[in-house]
């Protein structure tokens, strides 16, 4: 069973390093670099696995998982190391490890030369899932990773990954229902949904789309084998999703005050 208290006080420290630059221990330093559909993000975490530092943007610069727009990546994730360097007091970072979204390994090189070309040493390639486990630490039971483009999920078994899937079906798809149903733009509809006071207002209108990816996940679970869930991503910050889950799945679901930084602060652990 996860520890769901340890893992929230981890959370809002890599929260709390969004603002604040915390002095490491030790001389070295760890940083994880995820490349999402929606937002790419670096963490830092010293050799200890305290978090120091963490820059995130809102990007479109992947389609289902891969890069499609390699330029604009690359100067993002320059521009975010530079940040992060400046607030380290000019200390150079140099390791990160990177991971793919499950069923994307093809596109692994390109997201290496990202990583390269923004003067990072690659030092690990990672499944998101299995990165999201090494915060929350399960034996037992399904990661489920819910970002901008896709649901994904990772069967877990004595602590390893033993079945990976990742369907279309995200946050760009929760937000195309609120522009439509509001008559405003997607700019506009992002908005609203990342706003905590609206979701209540919100999670009706939604709520089709919830069930839809909560009904990819029930159709690769086997209730008699697997009885939890555990929630992450960004999509996952919808206050009420964890319900309309248990409810369309039948199985207990977890999820932390803060999901959305669980992967790449998982990312950067495994650096
Ligand atoms: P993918 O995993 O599909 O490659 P990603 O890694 O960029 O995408 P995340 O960063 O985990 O995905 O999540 C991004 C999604 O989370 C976006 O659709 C964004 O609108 C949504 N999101 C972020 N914050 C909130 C919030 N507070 N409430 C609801 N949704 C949110």
């Amino acid at each position: 069973m996860m520890d769901l208290e340890r893992v929230n006080e981890y959370m809002r420290r890599i929260e709390a390093s969004e603002k604040e630059t915390f002095k490491p221990v030790g001389s070295k330093l760890k940083v994880g670099l995820d490349l999402g559909t929606a937002f790419i993000v670096l963490v830092v975490l010293d050799e200890e696995d305290n978090p120091i530092a963490c820059e995130k943007q809102a990007a479109s610069v992947l389609r289902d998982g891969i890069v499609v727009d390699y330029t604009g990546a690359l100067a993002i994730v320059r521009e975010l190391k530079a940040k992060l360097e400046k607030r380290l007091g000019g200390r150079e970072l140099i390791n990160c490890a990177i991971a793919m979204p499950a069923g994307t390994e093809s596109s692994m090189k390109t997201h290496s030369y990202v990583a390269e070309g923004a003067g990072f040493e690659v030092t690990n390639v990672l499944d998101e899932p299995t990165a999201a486990n090494s915060i929350y630490q399960i034996e037992n039971g399904v990661v489920v990773d819910i970002g901008g483009g896709t649901t994904g999920l990772a069967i877990l078994r004595d602590r390893k990954v033993v079945q990976i899937e990742d369907e279309p079906t995200g946050g760009t798809h929760v937000s195309l229902v609120l522009a439509g149903n509001y008559h405003i733009t997607f700019a506009e509809a992002e908005v609203i949904k990342q706003d905590y006071s609206k979701h209540r207002e919100i999670l009706p209108i939604v709520k089709a789309v919830v069930e839809k990816m909560a009904s990819i996940v029930k159709k690769y679970v086997d209730p008699k084998q697997m009885d939890t869930l555990y929630l992450c991503g960004g999509t996952c910050c919808l206050t009420g999703i964890e319900q309309i889950f248990e409810k369309e799945t039948g199985l207990t679901t977890i999820k932390p005050e803060n999901p959305f930084l669980v992967t790449p602060a998982g990312i950067a652990i495994n650096c």
